[in-house]
């Protein structure tokens, strides 16, 4: 496999406007002669889509929900990052760039971070142009709030519905495209494999939800834009429907996959409640603004929070990081609530819970303010646990959110298989070990919007592509693979259902691969995966036919996927000998708790290269050169 990344020579600052200057141009004319494949239509997906639809490309977008409108990015809630500065707090392209490469332990590619922070303005304008409803302050000017793991204000909102209203501007540029005629949408279709075709990417194959019919789509270039893997989990904040076939299916026809054991688990979520539930609800970052999060001082104790006096409760994110307070960073924040918990100080049913307390936001700034910052998130609240916000504090406990791996891609976004781009959060690329809160919306659209109309453009300037259609043997491959796949799948009938395994494997990696991981669990696990994925394949279920409406035959094959994925985070988990962000080997920390990298031997992507066997998989690392920035030990306190 090789892995080059392409960085651009120069200053770090110049590199995208020196690559934007002299990046090589497809001629209006010439455009509408290439077909670019579009896996995904969220922001990412969306925002490609209708960009590249724009500049007069044929495009297919493919999704698997019923409208390109409900993906997935529909529920992010806080807000999106720029450095604006309209705050006149100190904001800078550079600070945005610096907290973002900090936020991930020092573990993300300089170059992409430093792009992402430079594109954010534009994104902002962007989404204003499309009529995007951000908060506005009196004057007029866009308000901003904070985020984690930043000392300045720069998170842009519409209320808790951030991500719904910038799906809506980006749907609302994509629909427009439908209707000039350069994007052909299809909704109900999920991509099963990729088109490799003399090395380079040409297509995909999709079952028809619908129908169950299977086909082949081919074009220059393909886009994945799935999103991430958190659902592996079982429990997640993502929606049921998330899952990473499309990302791992690619992976398997030879697309590197980096650093699969970074995952974020969010520390602000509704605790589980039951044994039976299948998705757990996100309680925004943005909540921390105002809210103050403690457990009490003694363990045990049972008394209701209202009962409990401010001398015997430890606000322990103020205390253990008076810079930051409660708006520590995910990672940090998340395993100071497990610790917390698990020194028997938890709250709630199931004492896995800790404290979001809004009284003395309440008491300062009136019920009235409070209500209009957060007031949809409040009532989402009061629906699921049946407690008002407003008279007694919020509980909340960490819960799998965001993955950071993910297909490697170059500075270009495209992955080591040319033509194969990929972008949104099914790369790796900019977040390192950790992402910051309101940056993911901002890399979707950065990649969607500003990177990929340039870089596919530069890959399909001046080629002339032979023709590929359903009779050439790759695409004959291809199809027959996803046939056999959904024969084998229907034609086990064990005795278990998909769901059942799926919650087995997911509690498994809460366990072994979620917060805190040692080598003995990680071992352990990768024992169990491997038995369980036997059973997968000789005991499930799937009731139904192929050629019809079957959600169960496209659970089986997204779980089956998820078998293998589960084993590489293990195995890069336990090769990867530091803790970093995300990634917490209990037996690398400092005397104080807090993730010990290992620069000397870790400052790298690990990329895993599938060899045809899940349990070997072979690992190459692409080494991250700091050329501004020094790594340090990142500190909030
Ligand atoms: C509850 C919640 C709140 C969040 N809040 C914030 C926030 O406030 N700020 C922030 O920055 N980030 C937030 N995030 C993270 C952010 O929402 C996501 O990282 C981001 O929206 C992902 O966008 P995407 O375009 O990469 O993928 P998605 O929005 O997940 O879209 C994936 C697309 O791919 C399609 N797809 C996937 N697989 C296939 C397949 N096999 N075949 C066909 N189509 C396929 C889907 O149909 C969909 O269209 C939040 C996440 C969650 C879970």
């Amino acid at each position: 496999m090789k892995l080059d990344a392409r960085i651009p020579s120069g200053p770090l600052a110049d590199k995208w406007t020196d690559l934007s200057n002299h990046i090589k141009l497809v001629s209006p004319a010439n455009k509408r002669k290439h077909t670019i494949i579009v896996v995904g239509t969220g922001l990412a997906g969306g925002a490609a889509a209708a960009s590249l639809g724009e500049l007069g490309y044929n495009v297919k977008a493919f999704c698997y929900q019923d409208s390109s409108r409900r993906a997935h990015s529909i529920a992010a809630q806080g807000g999106i990052n720029a450095a604006k500065n309209y705050q006149n707090d100190g904001d800078t392209t550079y600070r945005l760039f610096y907290d973002t490469i900090k936020g991930g332990d020092f573990r993300g590619r300089e170059a992409n971070t430093y792009r992402l922070a430079e594109l954010s303005m534009a994104i902002i304008d962007q989404a204003v142009a499309q009529g995007v409803p951000f908060a506005r302050e009196y004057s007029g000017y866009l308000a901003n709030r904070s985020f984690g793991g930043a000392q300045v204000s720069r998170t842009f909102y519409a209320r808790g519905q951030t991500g719904q209203q910038l799906l809506l501007g980006a749907y609302s540029s994509l629909m427009a495209q439908v209707a000039a005629g350069t994007v052909d949408l299809h909704p109900r279709s999920e991509m099963l494999d990729l088109i490799v075709a003399d090395g380079e990417a040409r297509g995909i194959v999709v079952r028809d939800m619908v129908t169950g019919d299977i086909q082949s789509h081919v074009g220059d270039a393909v886009l994945l834009c799935t999103g991430g893997y958190s659902n592996v989990f079982f429990l997640s904040t993502n929606a049921k429907g998330c899952n990473a076939t499309a990302a791992w299916r690619a992976h398997r026809r030879g697309a590197g996959f980096a650093n699969p054991c970074y995952t974020q688990i969010h520390p602000t979520c509704i605790p589980q409640s039951g044994d039976y539930q299948s998705k757990l609800t996100l309680m925004s970052e943005s909540l921390r603004n105002d809210g103050r999060v403690w457990v009490p001082v003694k363990a045990g104790d049972d008394r209701a929070a209202s009962q409990i006096p401010e001398s015997e409760r430890d606000y322990y994110l103020e205390r253990l990081y008076p810079a930051y307070g409660n708006l520590a960073p995910r990672d940090i924040s998340s395993r100071a609530a497990k610790r917390a918990c698990d020194e028997g100080r938890g709250v709630g049913p199931t004492k896995r819970g800790v404290y979001l307390d809004f009284a003395d936001a309440i008491e300062r700034l009136g019920v009235d303010v409070i209500r209009d910052r957060y007031g949809n998130l409040f009532e989402m609240y009061e629906k699921i646990t049946g407690e008002n916000p407003y008279e007694v504090p919020m509980r909340i406990y960490p819960a799998p959110h965001y993955t950071m791996g993910g297909l490697w891609v170059d500075y270009y976004l495209m992955s080591n298989i040319p033509g194969l781009f990929v972008l949104g959060e099914a790369n790796f690329s900019d977040h390192g070990a950790n992402r910051l809160g309101a940056s993911a919306l901002m890399q979707g659209l950065a990649d969607g919007y500003f990177v990929a109309p340039y870089t596919v453009g530069e890959y399909l300037a001046g080629r002339q592509f032979e023709a590929v259609d359903s009779r050439h043997p790759s695409v004959r491959e291809a199809i027959s693979n996803v046939q056999r796949i959904e024969e084998q799948l229907l034609s086990i009938n064990g005795s278990r259902t998909v769901d059942s395994m799926h919650r087995e494997l997911g509690m498994l990696m809460l366990d072994k691969c979620g917060m805190s991981r040692t080598r003995e669990g990680l071992e352990e696990a990768i024992g169990i995966i491997r038995a369980l994925r036997e059973e997968y394949w000789t005991n499930i279920r799937v009731p139904g036919d192929e050629d019809e409406v079957n959600q169960e035959l496209e659970k089986a094959g997204r779980v089956a996927d998820y078998f293998e994925l589960a084993e590489l985070m293990c195995i890069d988990a336990l090769r990867r000998e530091e803790s970093c962000g995300g990634h917490f080997r209990e037996e690398y920390q400092t005397a104080e708790g807090e993730a010990l990298r290992n620069d000397e031997e870790f400052c790298n992507v690990a990329v895993w290269e599938h060899t045809g066997n899940p349990s070997q998989p072979r690992r190459h690392v692409e080494p991250l050169d700091f050329e501004t920035v020094e790594p340090a030990t990142r500190s909030y306190k």
